[in-house]
């Protein structure tokens, strides 16, 4: 269930201080990551708020690619891979995006998938939504539908929900 999984998941979440940088609590999924039964819970429970309304996982390179792989192994839909800049080899379109110092982008192959296609996306931790918010956009660029956003832990206050606005349903298992 979902209580189950989030009782797993959380338990398992490291929270290391001060990294990368003074000030910034760092939230670590590696040992969920490491776990078995918790990567499997957590891959039902960020795809079970969608079921049946979604074609393919987006993934967030590089820790969403972990989520969206679990995900697609439990429910069979295939992974859309959105990868940092540079990566692709093939035609990309490209959204960049604040980070709290200077800028980051993200990537993915211009025709990857059917027109329409209805793209489910995951990523580990939301905090100030220009990660997935980049993500989404290039997924409307590209041609296809934006089903949700999923993440595993939201950290309430920095703004992310707030930022996505209403476009798109946010759902996260855990709330910081
Ligand atoms: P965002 O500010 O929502 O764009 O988050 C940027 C990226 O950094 C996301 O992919 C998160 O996985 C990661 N991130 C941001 N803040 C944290 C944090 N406190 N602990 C772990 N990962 C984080």
């Amino acid at each position: 269930t979902e209580q189950s999984a989030r009782e797993l998941v959380s338990s398992l979440i490291a929270s290391i201080p001060d990294f990368p940088e003074p000030g910034v609590t760092f939230r670590d999924l590696t040992p969920v990551f490491a776990s078995g039964p918790a990567l499997h819970a957590l891959g039902t429970s960020l795809t079970e708020p969608f079921a049946g309304r979604f074609d393919v996982i987006g993934g967030v390179e590089a820790r969403g690619f972990l989520i969206a792989g679990a995900a697609s192994a439990i429910c069979g839909a295939g992974v859309l891979t959105v990868r940092k800049a540079g990566k692709l080899p093939r035609a990309v379109l490209r959204e960049d995006y604040a980070l709290e110092y200077g800028t980051a982008a993200l990537e993915v192959h211009e025709g990857e998938l059917p027109p329409g296609s209805r793209v489910l996306i995951v990523d580990d931790v939301l905090a100030t939504g220009g990660t997935v918010g980049a993500a989404a956009r290039l997924v409307e660029r590209a041609g296809w539908q934006v089903a949700g956003i999923s993440v595993a832990l939201e950290l309430e206050g920095l703004g992310g929900r707030e930022a996505l606005g209403d476009r798109y349903e946010v759902f996260s298992l855990l709330q910081y």
